[in-house]
């Protein structure tokens, strides 16, 4: 028999497929147009093909593409040096993915306390169902069946909780516990917020027991919830910080972020990357955090995204049966349906409207951080109207 398609059958993929974007919006090639409201899962931050992110690629595809992280590169130097800047993070190690950034953060963590001399202190303490990326560790990192099963043999050294069993997570932590790593707001999870006073509790817990703090911004960070990272409300400073995702702008780079004290393990020799931290990937990156770090951008994603939050609770409101909870921040959201959400978000996308799903029948949105209010209209009518049509 033939084979149709030569791709693995690792995905269920949707037939559609896009020829073109602009911004907010995707063009099919069955002619049709789509407002995108997944964009790459948080990837493209700012929408599709713009202008600022064009010419950039533009003009470094013409100059140095790669070069060895053997040689001195300027414009990972400036790139890093801006995040420097603008966050709490004195280090960092670029990468190409959120895997790879996950996993250096787990190796930094236990190389910090390695080089201390606390040769057992290794263990990392996750949540159960998190998601940390697809790598053999990643996947043993967020303690799912469904993501593990058939990858054995176990990876040893993680530790897991359930979401909020504070009891369980203190129970947990051990001499041997080197970092606690945890998404700010679980992602494929279902959009779970960890609460900014949980947050301060995790730190406060950390310090005492010379835990570190990994907090996983891969989806949830480069100004998704309308502040830079979404810790930054809490007013806690993580010890490391694995971002990806949005930082590209859809150029893949993944990078981890940390401060002066645990980066005093990464010596020469204890960890690199080929691909990462290459001239092309540094110069979009750049672009891409010269325009989300502006504060007026920041604020923009703020006032637009708590419009969007209010509308889509007045449709909670109106469709209780349907809709059992708004949730996230700023451009980072999940509507919890009552049951599951596939027909819901089928719906949606005869309605032109992209969207994708989380955990716990959640439909994830995730506009462009730059989404015209009159788009997020554009949304809410769609949304209403499947909910006037949905059984
Ligand atoms: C997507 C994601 C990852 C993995 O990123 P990849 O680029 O797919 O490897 C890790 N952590 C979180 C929180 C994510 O959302």
């Amino acid at each position: 028999m033939k084979i149709k398609s030569n791709l693995a059958k690792n995905y269920n993929r949707k037939k559609i497929s896009f020829c073109r974007g602009k911004g907010s919006f995707l063009y099919a090639t069955n002619g049709s147009k789509y407002l995108d409201f997944v964009q790459g899962i948080a990837v493209n931050s700012l929408g599709h093909a713009h202008p600022k992110l064009i010419k950039t690629l533009n003009e470094q595809s013409k100059k140095v593409w790669h070069v060895s992280n053997a040689f001195t590169i300027p414009e990972g130097e400036q790139l890093a040096k801006k995040i420097a800047k603008k966050t709490f993070a004195d280090y960092i190690i670029f990468q190409n993915s959120g895997a790879e950034a996950t996993e250096a953060a787990i190796k930094v963590a236990r190389r910090y306390f390695y080089s201390k001399g606390k040769f057992n202190k290794n263990r990392i303490l996750c949540i159960k169902n998190s998601f940390h990326g697809r790598t053999i560790a990643a996947i043993y990192a967020s303690g799912s069946k469904k993501m593990t099963e058939g990858f054995g043999p176990k990876v040893a050294g993680f530790d897991h909780f359930n979401f909020g069993d504070h009891k369980k997570m203190k129970k947990l932590i051990s001499k041997k516990t080197a970092a606690i790593m945890v998404e700010t707001i679980m992602g494929e999870g279902g959009i779970k917020q960890i609460p900014d006073w949980c947050l301060k509790g995790l730190r406060k817990i950390c310090n005492k027991k010379d835990v570190l703090l990994i907090l996983d911004e891969v989806q949830c960070g480069i100004g998704r919830t309308g502040d830079f990272f979404a810790f930054e409300r809490s007013r806690v400073k993580p010890d490391i910080v694995p971002i990806a995702k949005g930082i590209g702008g859809g150029f893949p780079i993944g990078a981890v972020l940390m401060n002066k004290k645990v980066a005093s393990g990464m010596i020469a020799g204890t960890h690199g990357s080929t691909f990462g931290g290459n001239p092309l990937a540094m110069k979009v990156g750049s672009t891409v955090l010269d325009i989300i770090s502006n504060k007026n951008f920041l604020n923009n994603v703020k006032r637009n995204s708590k419009y969007f939050h209010y509308q889509l609770n007045k449709i909670k409101e109106k469709f209780p049966k349907i809709i059992k909870e708004v949730r996230g921040r700023g451009f980072l959201i999940g509507l919890q349906l009552h049951k599951d959400q596939t027909s819901f978000i089928k719906k949606l996308m005869h309605n032109k409207l992209l969207t994708i799903r989380a955990a716990e029948n959640v439909v994830r949105i995730l506009p462009p951080l730059n989404v015209k209010k009159n788009e997020l209209n554009q949304a809410i009518k769609i949304i209403k109207k499947v909910c006037l049509e949905y059984k």
